[in-house]
C-alpha cells in the first residue's frame, strides 16, 4: 500500500488518458455510416481497378516493334472507345522491359499493351495490309468489339443520383427538425407542445408572481377547478373551458402560466401560437387536432398557448383579399376543438396575448375563452411587490428604499423592473462596489428610460446653448402649469438619441381631463417656444416634441371628443375590425374640420407656452445658464429660481381601480 501511495506522489509513469482525459465513447451506427461506406466503396473501386493495367503504347510502336516481329497473339479493337488492346504471345512477354517493370509474368493473361487507334476504317485497312505483306503478322488474331464497363458504368450512373438523394435527405431532415419535429417528415403534423407533469420539476410558483392579485386569484381558481371539480359542479355549474390572459408586454402573463404549471398537479401542455404555423398546408389544423387528442388522453389537464394572436387573428371578411387560408384553417380547427361536437371535459385552455383586440370574436365568446383575465401594468403597490421579488437575490445597501423605487418607476412593466434590478447590480459591479446602492438603481432607471449616457458626443458651444435653453423652456413651463407632470431633473447630457431631456415623474391617473392634457401639451411645446423667444430662430431639435403634441391633439379631437366643433364623437374603433387606412368613418368636410381643430389646439398651447416664458424670461434664463454650468439640475434648483409650486398632489384612495395607465417618456430634444 505504502508503495502505491509513493508511486502516486511521484507521478509514476501512467498511460496518458485518451483524448485529453475523456473516455472514448463507443461508436454508434446510424444512417450517416451508410453514406460514408458508399463513398469509401466508390473511391476504393477506383484504386483497386488498377491491378492489371496494360502499358500505354502507340500504333506506330505496336506496328514496328511488336506486330512485324510476330510477338502479337491478338489485337482486340474496342470500337466505341477508339482503343486497341494488345495480347502478346506468352513466350514473348519477358522481352519487354516495360512489362517486367509492371510485374507482368509469362503467365499474365493481358492485355499487355494498349494504344489509341486511328479512325477504325483506315486502321483496319492498314492492319490488313500489314498482315498480307508481313508473314510474321499473318497469324495475329484481330477482333473488333464494343465494350461496356459493367460496374464502372453502374457506379458513374448511380453516383450522381445517390448524391442528389443524399443532399435532398440532408436538407429535408434539417427542415423537419427545424420545424420542431425530431421524428422527421412523417411527424410534421404532430403537436409541438411541451408536456410538464409530475415528473418535470418547474421551480416557479405563485409566490414568484408578485402583485397581480386579481389575475392570480382567477388563475388559482382554475387550478382548484381541476383539483376538485365536484365542489363547483355539485350546484350544477360547469367548469370553464378557457381563460385568456390579456395585457401589455412584460406584465407577467407567461410567468403566471409557468407558475400554474408549477403548482397544478395536472399535466400541463405548453406551446406558442407560432408553433402551429408551418410551411406545409394543413399542418396547423392537424397539430391542433393532435394537441387536443393528447390532452384528452391526459385529462384533467391544462393547455397553454402563448402569443395566441399568431393564429387567433380575426378571419378576413373577403376570402379573396388578403386572407390567410392556412391560418384560418388552424383557427377553425381550434374553434371546433374548443367548443365543438366532441366533449373535452377536463381540458382547460389558457392563452396569453397582448393583442386581444385583434382576436377573432368567435374565439372570445363564452364557451371558448369564458374568462378574460386582464394583466395590466403594475400599480405602485404591485411594483413594490415586484421589486421585492427581484431584489431578493441582490446584495443591497441600507439606503435602498423599495417604496421610493416603486414611485420612481411609473409605467414600468414587471419585465422592466426585473431589468432595473439586474442593471443596477451590473452598474454597482462595474464600480467595484460590495453592495448595490440607491444611486445605482436611479442610474439603471435613467438608462432604461433614456438610453445610454453618451458624454463623448461632440456638441458645438452654440448647439449646447440652444439645447440648454430648450430644456430650460420645458422645465420652466411645466413648473408653472398646474397639471403638468412634476419635474424630477433636467439634463443636457446626451443619452441614447436625445441630446437633452427634462425628466418627469408621471402621475398615475386613471382618467385624464382636458385641462391636464392641454397643460401637458403646453409643456411639451415649451422647448420650441423658448428657442424662438431666446434666439429668434427655431431648430430641428423640437421634432420629437411636435410629433408628440400633434398625436395628442389628434387623439383629443378625434378620439376623446374634446373639441367643441367636432362634438362628442369618437372615431376610434377599439375592436380593430375596421380598416381605416382605406375608408375614413367621416366625410371630407369633417376631416378638414378635424385638421383645423388640431391646428388650433396646438397653436393655442404654443402661444400659452410663449406667454409663460415671456413673463418669466429672467427665471428661464437663470435655469438655462445653471443648466449650462452644471449639465444636470434638479427640482430643488427650479424651486429656488421659480419659487415653490402652489399646487398639491392629489391624494390617492384605497383600493384603486386598475385602469389605463399612461407612460411618459422624458421630453426629448
Ligand atoms: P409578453 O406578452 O411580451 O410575452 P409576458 O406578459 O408574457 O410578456 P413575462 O414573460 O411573463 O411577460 O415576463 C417577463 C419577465 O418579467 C418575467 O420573467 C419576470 O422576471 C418579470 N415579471 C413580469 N411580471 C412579473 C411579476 N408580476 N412578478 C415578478 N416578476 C415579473
Amino acid at each position: 500500500m505504502a508503495e502505491n501511495k509513493e508511486n502516486k506522489k511521484d507521478g509514476g509513469f501512467n498511460f496518458p488518458p485518451v483524448s485529453g482525459g475523456k473516455t472514448m465513447k463507443p461508436l454508434k451506427f446510424n444512417g450517416y455510416w451508410l453514406y460514408i461506406l458508399l463513398a469509401a466503396f466508390i473511391i476504393g473501386y477506383q484504386f483497386l481497378d488498377t491491378q492489371s493495367n496494360p502499358v500505354r503504347t502507340t500504333w506506330q510502336e505496336a506496328k514496328t516493334k511488336m506486330l512485324e516481329k510476330g510477338d502479337v497473339d491478338e489485337i482486340s479493337v474496342i470500337k466505341n472507345k477508339g482503343q486497341a488492346n494488345i495480347y502478346l504471345k506468352a513466350d514473348r512477354i519477358e522481352n519487354y522491359s516495360q512489362l517486367k517493370a509492371k510485374g507482368f509474368k509469362r503467365s499474365s493473361k493481358g492485355p499487355h499493351f494498349f494504344f489509341t487507334t486511328p479512325p477504325v476504317e483506315s486502321f483496319s485497312d492498314e492492319l490488313k495490309n500489314i498482315q498480307e505483306s508481313i508473314p510474321e503478322a499473318a497469324d495475329t488474331k484481330v477482333d473488333y468489339t464494343d465494350e461496356y464497363d459493367g460496374w464502372g458504368n453502374i457506379v458513374s450512373f448511380l453516383f450522381p443520383i445517390a448524391l442528389l438523394v443524399f443532399i435532398w435527405m440532408f436538407f429535408f431532415r434539417r427542415m423537419t427538425k427545424g420545424a420542431g419535429g425530431p421524428g422527421g417528415v412523417f411527424n410534421v403534423g404532430k403537436s409541438q407542445a411541451k408536456l410538464f407533469d409530475k415528473d418535470t420539476h418547474i421551480k416557479i410558483t405563485f409566490k414568484d408572481v408578485a402583485g397581480l392579485a386579481e389575475a392570480k386569484q382567477e388563475v388559482e381558481e382554475i387550478v382548484s377547478f381541476l383539483k376538485s371539480p365536484d365542489k363547483y359542479t355539485k350546484l350544477g355549474g360547469k367548469i370553464p373551458k378557457g381563460a385568456l390572459l390579456v395585457g401589455p408586454p412584460g406584465t407577467g402573463k407567461t410567468l403566471m402560466a409557468k407558475a400554474m404549471a408549477g403548482e397544478a398537479n395536472v399535466p400541463f401542455f405548453s406551446m406558442s401560437g407560432s408553433d402551429f404555423v408551418e410551411m406545409f398546408v394543413g399542418v396547423g389544423a392537424s397539430r391542433v387536432r393532435d394537441l387536443f387528442k393528447q390532452a384528452k388522453e391526459k385529462a384533467p389537464c391544462i393547455i397553454f398557448i402563448d402569443e395566441i394572436d399568431a393564429i387567433g387573428r380575426a378571419r378576413g371578411k373577403n376570402p379573396n383579399m388578403g386572407s390567410n387560408d392556412e391560418r384560418e384553417n388552424t383557427l377553425n380547427q381550434l374553434l371546433t376543438e374548443m367548443d365543438g361536437f366532441e366533449t373535452n371535459s377536463g381540458v382547460i385552455i389558457l392563452a396569453a396575448t397582448n393583442r386581444a383586440d385583434i382576436l377573432d370574436s368567435a374565439l372570445l365568446r363564452a364557451g371558448r375563452f369564458d374568462r378574460q383575465i386582464y394583466v395590466d401594468l403594475p400599480e405602485l403597490k404591485d411594483r413594490e411587490e415586484i421589486f421585492k421579488v427581484h431584489l431578493k437575490p441582490l446584495k443591497l445597501a441600507e439606503d435602498v428604499d423599495i417604496p421610493f423605487l416603486a414611485k420612481q418607476t411609473p409605467g414600468f412593466s414587471g419585465a422592466d423592473i426585473a431589468n432595473v434590478a439586474n442593471e443596477a447590480a451590473l452598474i454597482a459591479a462595474r464600480k467595484d462596489k460590495n453592495e448595490v446602492e440607491k444611486q445605482d438603481f436611479l442610474d439603471a432607471i435613467d438608462r432604461i428610460v433614456g438610453g445610454l449616457e453618451n458624454r463623448s458626443k461632440v456638441i458645438k458651444v452654440g448647439e449646447k446653448k440652444a439645447i440648454a435653453y430648450h430644456e430650460a423652456g420645458h422645465a420652466t413651463v411645466s413648473w408653472l402649469l398646474e397639471h403638468a407632470h412634476p419635474l424630477l431633473k433636467v439634463t443636457i447630457v446626451p443619452r441614447g438619441k436625445a441630446l437633452g431631456a427634462a425628466w418627469y415623474l408621471p402621475q398615475e391617473r386613471q382618467i385624464t381631463t382636458k385641462e391636464q392634457l392641454l397643460d401637458q401639451m403646453c409643456s411639451v411645446l415649451g422647448g420650441r417656444a423658448a428657442e424662438e423667444l431666446t434666439f429668434g430662430q427655431i431648430s430641428t431639435g423640437a421634432q420629437n416634441d411636435l410629433e408628440k403634441a400633434t398625436k395628442q391633439a389628434y387623439a383629443m379631437v378625434s378620439i376623446f371628443g374634446m373639441s367643441e366643433k367636432i362634438g362628442n364623437l369618437s372615431y376610434y374603433d377599439s375592436t380593430g375590425q375596421s380598416d381605416f387606412s382605406f375608408t375614413k368613418p367621416y366625410s371630407e368636410k369633417t376631416a378638414e374640420l378635424i385638421d383645423s381643430e388640431v391646428k388650433a389646439l396646438v397653436e393655442n398651447s404654443y402661444s400659452r407656452a410663449k406667454e409663460l416664458l415671456k413673463t418669466h424670461q429672467e427665471q428661464h434664463k437663470q435655469v438655462a445658464e445653471l443648466l449650462l454650468e452644471r449639465e444636470v439640475i434638479f427640482s430643488d434648483d427650479l424651486e429656488r429660481i421659480l419659487g415653490k409650486r402652489p399646487w398639491k398632489e392629489e391624494e390617492e384612495t384605497e383600493p384603486q381601480e386598475a385602469e389605463e395607465n399612461q407612460t411618459e417618456q422624458p421630453e426629448e430634444q
